[in-house]
Parts: C-alpha cells; sequence; structure tokens
C-alpha cells in the first residue's frame, strides 16, 4: 500500500485541487465593497474607506469626531 496523502502534503500544487471550487469567490469578492465611513456631521464630506477590518475607525481631521458607517443604498 502506498500513502498517498503523505505525497500530497510535500506538493504545494496539491493545494490547487480543493482550492477549484472557490475560483467563483475571487469574482464575487468584488461585490464586498470596503466599507465607506463618513464624518456624522452632515454638512462634512470627509469620507473613508475601510480596507481592512484591522484599521481603526479614523476621526475626522475637522470635527474631531469618530466617522460613521455610511450605509449605502444599492
Ligand atoms: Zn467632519
Amino acid at each position: 500500500m502506498v500513502i498517498a496523502s503523505s505525497a500530497e502534503q510535500n506538493h504545494p500544487g496539491a493545494a490547487q485541487l480543493p482550492n477549484d471550487s472557490y475560483t467563483p469567490l475571487v469574482g464575487s469578492e468584488s461585490r464586498v465593497e470596503s466599507p465607506r465611513y463618513r464624518c456624522p456631521v452632515a454638512s462634512c464630506h470627509q469620507t473613508w474607506y475601510r480596507h481592512s477590518s484591522d484599521e481603526d475607525i479614523p476621526h475626522c481631521p475637522i470635527h474631531d469626531v469618530v466617522m460613521i458607517r455610511d450605509s449605502k443604498v444599492h
């Protein structure tokens, strides 16, 4: 008997097999836009895009208030 699994673990190309079903997710990822944040002051146009969930929400440089999530209507 040959234990094939041990050989696959040492083969980087083996990762392509299970990831094949994930390929469509690359395209669907474009639907998830970076959340946009804006200053809660209505007359303020400061906006900021959160590209990573690790990023902290910044303050508006003008009003020194934490930006809020801008809920866009699709
Ligand atoms: Zn502001």
